[in-house]
Order: C-alpha cells, then sequence, then structure tokens
C-alpha cells in the first residue's frame, strides 16, 4: 500500500512543503519594499571567481533580473515553482474540459473547478459546514466534548520529514514506524489547537507580539460574529484564554526538534493516568484509535495540559471553541467575506503579505493537498521523460558509491562506524522523480461544484487511508512529497530520499546539458540530501530508521570538533555591516553542502565523461553548482532569513567551493583573493 504523508490541511501553500533542501524563503515584502537587491550585481567581467564566485558565475542573470513586486526573494527554485505551477494549472483547467482523462485525474480537475466555482461557494454560505456545527452545538457533557474532539482528528502533520508541527485540531496525528520499532507502524499524537502559529505568540512580551495578539482577539470576534454568533467579544476572549492555556502546556519548536523528547510508548490505558481530565475511551473511539493500544506521545505536557483543560474549562467555552476553529479552518472555501476576513489577519496582519496570491494558485495548492498523486501524475506524465528519470537514477548510484569511498578513506572514523555508515548509504532507497506506486482516490467523492464537501471529504479519505497503514508493515519506498513540488526530501525513519520530477529540470537537471553541468548542479543537491543522513538528525537513525546511538563517542566528539570549523568559516559572512551568519544554525545544512558537493564532484570524475575530460570540465561543473544558487534578495528578507533561516542565503551557499581543492585548479585561484583559503584551512568533514 501507499503511503502519504502530504500534511492534508485546507490552506497549505505549496511553499509550506518543505524544506529538507531549502526553497527561496517566501518572505513577505511587507516592509517597504527595498530598492534592489542586497546581492551586489557587478559586471560579470570585472570579477574574479576567487574573489566572488557567486557574482562571477552568476553576474548576467543578477544583472537582468527583477525581483517580482510581490516578493522578497527570487531565485532559480522560485522561478522553477512559479514556471511549473503555470504549466500544471493549464494541465488541471484542459483535463477539465476535455473530460477524457482518467478517474483520478478528472477528479482532481473536478476539486480544482469547485475550488474556482465562486458564485457555487456563495450560494452554498455556511450549509456545509451544517453537520459539523450542529455536532459542536449539541455538546453537552466531557463525553461528548471528548467524543468530538476525537472525531476532529486528522493525519495531518509530519515531525520529521517535514518538520510540520502546525494543527488547527486539538491534536496531530502522524502514521510511521516506531522509532525504535521499525517493522510496526504506530500512530503518533503531536500538540495542536492553537490559532497562533507557536505558543512564543502567546506568551511574548514585545510590543510587536502584545498586537498580534489583540489583533487575533478581534479577528476571533469578527469571524464569530459573520458566523451570527452573538456576544461574540465575550465568547473570543474566554476562547483566546482556553488557547492560551493550551499554548502553556505547548513545547517549544526546540523541544519540538529533540527527537529524543519525543520517543514516549503510551498504552491506551496510559492516557487517564498520564493526562487526566479527557474523557479518553470517547476520545479514541472518535478518533477511531479505539482498537489501538501502543501511542506515541509526542508531546507529554501538551497532551496532558489538554485534557486538563477539558475538565477545567466548561462546555459553553469549547463548544465556542470549536465553532470559531471550523469557521476558521475552512475559511478559504466559505464565500468571500469569510476567506477575505481570514486572509486580513494570517495574510496582512500575521505574515506581512499585502496581497492574496491568485485564486488559480491557490487552487491548484488545495488539489494538490487533496489529491497529489493525481495532480503529480498529470505533471508527470506530459514534463517527465524516462531517460531524465534513467540519467538522474544512475547519477544517484555514482554518487551514493562516491560516498562511501569517502566514508572509507576518513582517518577519524572507527571501522564499526563506518561499517555500519556504509551500509546505511547502501542500502538507502532513493526515489527520483516519481513513486514506484500511485495513491488511488477511488474512495474519494469530489463534485464540481461543492468545493468545501471536496475538502472534507479528502481530509476524511487520507484519514482513513492512514488508519489503515496501523495494521500493515512500514514501507520505505513510499513517498512524502508530490513529484510536482520543486524541492527534495531526506526521510530519516525511512532512510530514503525523494528527488520530485519537477526539481529534475534546468538549471538543476537538464538532459540537454553537458554531464559536468549536471553532475555540478543536481548532483551536489543529490549529494546533499545523502549527507543529510549523518547530520545532527539524521545520525541519530541507523541504516533501518531505529532511533539509536551506533556512533561511537570519539567518532562524535571529532566531528563537533571539525564541524566547529565550518560554524567559524560561516560567522566570518557579513552580509551587512551589523549583521554576520549564524555558523551554528546553519551548520547542518552546510555540511550537507560541503559533503554533498564533494561526493558529487568525485562521482563526475569517475563517471565516463569525467574520466577523460580536463580543466574545461571542473569549470562547467563548479559553474552548474553556482547556477543552481542563483538568488535575489531584499534587504529586509536576507535580513530575516540570516536571523531565522537554517540555511545560509545562497550566495554563501556557493562559496562552500573554497573548501575543494579541485576548485583551485579549476580558476586558478591565489592567495589574497577574496576567497582564498590555505589547504590546511579547508574543512573536509566527509
Ligand atoms: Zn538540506
Amino acid at each position: 500500500m501507499t503511503h502519504r504523508s502530504t500534511p492534508i490541511k485546507t490552506t497549505v501553500a505549496l511553499a509550506v512543503l518543505s524544506l529538507s533542501l531549502g526553497a527561496m524563503p517566501a518572505f513577505a515584502a511587507g516592509q517597504a519594499p527595498a530598492p534592489g537587491a542586497a546581492t551586489t550585481t557587478p559586471a560579470a567581467t570585472t570579477i574574479l571567481p576567487g574573489d566572488d564566485f557567486f557574482a562571477w558565475a552568476n553576474g548576467d542573470w543578477l544583472a537582468k533580473t527583477e525581483i517580482p513586486a510581490d516578493r522578497g526573494a527570487w531565485g532559480a527554485m522560485a522561478a522553477l515553482a512559479d514556471d511549473t505551477n503555470n504549466r500544471i494549472i493549464k494541465l488541471v483547467e484542459e483535463a477539465g474540459d476535455g473530460r477524457k482523462a482518467e478517474a483520478d485525474i478528472r477528479k482532481a480537475a473536478d476539486f480544482y473547478r469547485a475550488f474556482m466555482n465562486e458564485a457555487a461557494i456563495e450560494a452554498a454560505g455556511l450549509a456545509p459546514l451544517k453537520l459539523q456545527l450542529a455536532k459542536i452545538a449539541a455538546i453537552k457533557s466531557r463525553a461528548d466534548l471528548s467524543r468530538v474532539l476525537g472525531g476532529s482528528l486528522r493525519a495531518d502533520v509530519d515531525p520529521l520529514n517535514f518538520t510540520d508541527f502546525s494543527t488547527p485540531n486539538l491534536f496531530g496525528v502522524w502514521i510511521n514506524q516506531g522509532l525504535t520499532e521499525p517493522g510496526r507502524n504506530l500512530p503518533y499524537l503531536l500538540q495542536g489547537g492553537l490559532g497562533l502559529p507557536d505558543r512564543a505568540y502567546y506568551f511574548d512580551s514585545s510590543p510587536r507580539m502584545a498586537e498580534l495578539r489583540t489583533r487575533y482577539q478581534q479577528y476571533i470576534a469578527a469571524m464569530l460574529k459573520l458566523g451570527g454568533y452573538d456576544k461574540a467579544e465575550e465568547r473570543a476572549a474566554k476562547i483566546f484564554a482556553l488557547e492560551t492555556e493550551l499554548a502553556e502546556s505547548h513545547a517549544t519548536r526546540e523541544e519540538s526538534a529533540d527527537i529524543q523528547k519525543a520517543n514516549n510508548v503510551w498504552s491506551a490505558r496510559d492516557f487517564s493516568v498520564k493526562a487526566p481530565g479527557m474523557d479518553w475511551n470517547a476520545f479514541l473511539k472518535g478518533a477511531r484509535l479505539g482498537k489501538q493500544d501502543r501511542f506515541i506521545a509526542y508531546h507529554p505536557g501538551a497532551i496532558r495540559g489538554a485534557a486538563a483543560q477539558v475538565a477545567a474549562t466548561d462546555t459553553g467555552t469549547w463548544r465556542d471553541y470549536l465553532a470559531f476553529n471550523t469557521l476558521n479552518q475552512y475559511a478559504d472555501t466559505l464565500p468571500k467575506a469569510y476567506a477575505e476576513l481570514r486572509f486580513e489577519f494570517y495574510g496582512k496582519t500575521l505574515a506581512g503579505t499585502p496581497q492574496q496570491s491568485l485564486r488559480t494558485k491557490r487552487a491548484l495548492s488545495a488539489t494538490t493537498v487533496a489529491l497529489p498523486d493525481a495532480v503529480g501524475k498529470l505533471y508527470v506524465s506530459k514534463y517527465f521523460p524516462a531517460e531524465s528519470k534513467a540519467q538522474v537514477q544512475r547519477m544517484v548510484a555514482d554518487i551514493k558509491s562516491a560516498f562511501e569511498r569517502r566514508i572509507d578513506k576518513l582517518d577519524w572514523m572507527a571501522p564499526s562506524t563506518k561499517a555500519h555508515a556504509k551500509e546505511k548509504v547502501r542500502t538507502m532507497y532513493v526515489g527520483v522523480g516519481y513513486p514506484d506506486r500511485w495513491e488511488s482516490y477511488t474512495d474519494l467523492k469530489v463534485a464540481p461544484t461543492d468545493a468545501l464537501g471536496n475538502v472534507l471529504r479528502a481530509q476524511e479519505q487520507h484519514y482513513r487511508a492512514e488508519l489503515a497503514k496501523l495494521g500493515s508493515t512500514p514501507v520505505r519506498s513510499a513517498w512524502a512529497m508530490p513529484p510536482h513540488v520543486v524541492n527534495a526530501l531526506n526521510l530519516p525513519m525511512q532512510n530514503a530520499l525523494n528527488f520530485p520530477a519537477a526539481i529534475l529540470q534546468a538549471p538543476f537537471f537538464d538532459p540537454k546539458a553537458r554531464d559536468a553541468a549536471n553532475y555540478g548542479a543536481i548532483g551536489a543537491v543529490i549529494g546533499h540530501e545523502i549527507s543529510h543522513s549523518f547530520d545532527d538528525m539524521g545520525a541519530q537513525f541507523d541504516a533501518k530508521g531505529t532511533l539509536r546511538d551506533w556512533w561511537t563517542k570519539d567518532d562524535l566528539a571529532h566531528f563537533r570538533a571539525a564541524s566547529q570549523k565550518l560554524v567559524a568559516q560561516y560567522a566570518a559572512y557579513k552580509p551587512f555591516d551589523d549583521l554576520a551568519l549564524n555558523g551554528q544554525l546553519t551548520l547542518s545544512e552546510n555540511l550537507s553542502d560541503l559533503a554533498g558537493l564533494a561526493a558529487a564532484y568525485d562521482a563526475f570524475k569517475l563517471s565516463p565523461s569525467g574520466k577523460a575530460s580536463g580543466v574545461q570540465a571542473d569549470r562547467d561543473f563548479f559553474a552548474g553548482y553556482a547556477h543552481a544558487w542563483r538568488s535575489k534578495m531584499r534587504e529586509t528578507a536576507l535580513r530575516r532569513a540570516v536571523l531565522t533561516d537554517g540555511h545560509a542565503p545562497a550566495q554563501y551557499r556557493t562559496y562552500t567551493v573554497r573548501n575543494l581543492d579541485a576548485w583551485y585548479e579549476a580558476f586558478d585561484v591565489k592567495p589574497g583573493q577574496t576567497l582564498y583559503l590555505a589547504p590546511q584551512e579547508r574543512v573536509r568533514i566527509w
């Protein structure tokens, strides 16, 4: 059976499906748009590769490219995603016109069409939510409440592959193999139920956060008023107080990222002992988990906190909370007044996005969330030739071997660790283009005039399909990212990588380009994802995806010490006089860039065209790497990225080249040039 962890949410933008590789951050240009980018754009001819390799390789592109007005940043990934989405919108619209497409593709076309049918959405009003709102209104007791809360759960989070912790429901569910039981799927229960993005928003004392809280409470009231509820302000205040209580018990983002804190196996009976307050029998039955005996309580503190609130807060407040939550969650497919109200708060106020994206884009995004494999299949059949798949698969095999050979040559790693590391590379499943098996949507009913009904049914169908995995063995080759998304993914517990078809396009991969350029671009991306299996998160899982300590103490100590050199190298980059990169925050990604580029280079040199090549091919290789990272950022976006993004800005990722000896030879880089590092200063870890 097919496994799928694409979060099913009504409002997920494609950009949220993130981001092992790191996309151009979709920063909103909320503040005054900076004139031009912070990245300098000197004429390419005057720049030496050894002084600024990024500007040397991308000078022409930088000179002629403008950042679109509604974006904070622009680059190869963003442009590719935009082009790809436009092409898919056309395909989906054509599939809807022709009526000849196969059943699942026709469903995707109908889903899209229903989302676009604003007249039908207006006419339906709140009718599609009638049943849900009636169930909420009928809650009289703690058992009723527990059953409805359980019934609202969906499989909508993914803490490991996507670091996606957000769910509007009280808890998020993730079905995957046990952290220490690779042969068995378990339900993971994660914290949820907050309308603001994170617990910090409820407690941070800065004036900006305080203002956001006020605006959020006003938004709750406005939404309730629109939905026909009286005493909206009074209800909003109580709802906000309840959310604040829930937030109190939530883990922070840093705590959530610590997988060691998450491995809490609970039996069904543990819930009422460890988290009293909820009627857990009613809850688990409502969630269709009544027969399940083992769970992973990913966020035990939040589960305890939420259960306590079920007992402590009156059912009237819970009814209002659930009613607001329902309107808020589905506002995008409710009449315009609801959708606009929601965008006003979440888009403009919270994210600083001045304008809502085109309805066609939102429709595609919703369709992708609901029927990812149908949209993916449509895209692949038109735009991903079998030869491309075969060519990239050959590159993957070469780069995996290169990585194994590099492990062999390490002088600091114990033989036992080496043996296991090589086994991990060798047994890694690498998906190229699209999954081996497509998910089928046979059971999903899609009506071309019922946008919200379609969303509800798709969420339900997805949850049912995920629950069905509980009785079966985990499938390592199952995909977690749709084929038409421009990104790449490392799935630590599956010991697997996904390279969707959409990233296998120029400038990352071009079947018509020289091998050297392809190895430098997509080859380095492949190497990057492989080496994530050995970064601070990936190294905690063994070849079978079991959470276990398989490095010796000395290995780990050496790895950490060597990493510090890379921390220092990146901390020395200063995009602004008053702001340097955070070498620690970006360490995992920089390590993966370095190891990935080195393995891709080795693989190229051993490939048939690499063996016979000279210095020009090496130049093509490194230039291909730099082209894939071409990008521009506005000053505000660049500042925010430097402060918060785990990836270094693309320009600095390009400078990874200065740690490879071959780059010096290819471009005759000499002491005194800006990027020059003496051989002993070049960082070599893998
Ligand atoms: Zn990465």
